[in-house]
């Protein structure tokens, strides 16, 4: 078995044996993250306790956490009309929570169907009483591609759309332009991943599973003003504005979550040099890895249009289920983990999220082209 280079290289004993990972999520988490955070876990900035045993009431978490909400709104260029807030319940509670604020008692929402996260957010919305509808959906060609053209409703209080679709491989590379409503996204799978323009938008929520930090915290992005707009007399932990108001410590909050994804924020500005650089560097490993798929004769099948492709979920076949498995198999066996597609629709996956590295996408390439030697 070859060990990774990044294991092999350094000096740590402690990263004896880490793998090269592509999970989908939770994913891959920076290697200088994850040494900052085990260097303090036993005294968190001098208080003498790591970062789970403090009270969020202690002025050192408060500052931690509106230190992370700053970082953020400074990495996308956010001005002082966005609150980024901390939650719980994963994207998965954004699915009502945005419904029952912002459509309720039947009021229209456009969603545009890109898979199986979409078509979930549309479906909680109409158990959350919100008059729900399709904008425009590619189901009839299996998610392979991000619609283009939308029949909006007149009168949406929003349009809603997935901008990465992590199981599909799909992803927008520009949204609407001057769309009759403002826009709302579900961002989890490639937030943080490259600049954004937010000017039509009024909400962006992602899971920080995926690209930003560990399970348990939900960032949301949004408007205050947009959010004064909501329903009132919903119980306080699906009101936006209980979060705004009290800097998202209404009630315990994720610390220990959003301490990870603050130091993950911070590598993002300090180290890669800010979403401009990143989004280089996403774009360069995910051109890699597609031109290995498809400079392999066919062996190697993308499974998204190429217009639409994601540089999050690079997803692809191989010519036959047998095949699919040996790869997934011996991938394991050469520390390349988390390569299999999501459950609901098979295949295989390479989530190359920021926090995967160069010499894990050249790794998995060779191991690619070693593979097809071997089986093609
Ligand atoms: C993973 C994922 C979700 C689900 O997130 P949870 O935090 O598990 O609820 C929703 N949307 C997208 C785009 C995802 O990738």
């Amino acid at each position: 078995m070859t060990l990774p280079e990044q294991s092999r290289n350094d000096a740590h004993a402690s990263l004896e044996g880490r793998v090269y990972n592509f999970n989908g999520g939770p994913a891959a988490l920076p290697l200088p993250v994850l040494e900052r955070v085990s260097s303090e876990i036993l005294n968190w900035r001098g208080t003498g306790m790591s970062i789970m045993e403090n009270s969020h009431r202690d002025k050192k978490v408060a500052a931690m956490a509106l230190e992370t909400e700053e970082d953020i709104k400074s990495l996308l260029g956010l001005g002082d009309d966005w609150k980024v807030l901390f939650l719980q319940g994963g994207a998965s509670l954004q699915f009502a929570m945005i419904p029952l604020n912002f459509a309720p008692d039947g009021a229209p929402a456009d969603y545009v169907n890109t898979g199986l996260w979409s078509d979930k957010a549309y479906k909680e919305a109409l158990i959350c009483g919100a008059g729900a509808k399709f904008a425009s959906s590619s189901e009839a060609d299996n998610f392979t591609y991000i619609p283009t053209s939308h029949v909006f409703s007149p009168n949406a209080r929003y349009i809603y759309l997935t901008s990465n679709n992590t199981v599909r491989g799909t992803e927008w590379s520009s949204f609407p332009a001057s769309p009759p409503a403002p826009l709302i996204a579900d961002m989890s799978s490639d937030f943080l991943s490259r600049p954004l323009d937010l000017k039509d938008f009024v909400l962006v929520h992602a899971g920080a599973q995926k690209n930003v930090g560990p399970a348990g915290l939900t960032i949301v992005l949004v408007k205050p003003a947009f959010a004064a707009t909501g329903k009132k007399g919903l119980p306080h932990l699906l009101d936006y504005r209980t979060y705004i108001e009290s800097d998202s410590m209404y009630n315990t909050p994720p610390v220990f979550a959003i301490y990870v994804a603050g130091l993950v924020v911070k590598w993002i500005r300090d180290e890669i040099g800010g979403l401009a650089r990143m989004a280089t560097i996403n774009r360069a490993k995910a051109a890699r890895l597609y031109g290995a798929i498809d400079g392999s004769g066919g062996f190697y099948r993308g499974t998204a249009r190429p217009d639409s492709r994601s540089l999050m979920n690079v997803t692809f076949r191989l010519p036959s289920e047998e095949l699919e498995k040996a790869f997934l198999e011996e991938g394991k066996k050469n520390g390349l983990c988390g390569l299999n597609g999501h459950r609901s629709v098979g295949g295989a996956r390479a989530s190359i999220y920021n926090a995967v590295t160069d010499q894990a996408v050249d790794s998995l390439i060779g191991f690619m082209a070693d593979f097809q030697r071997k089986n093609g």
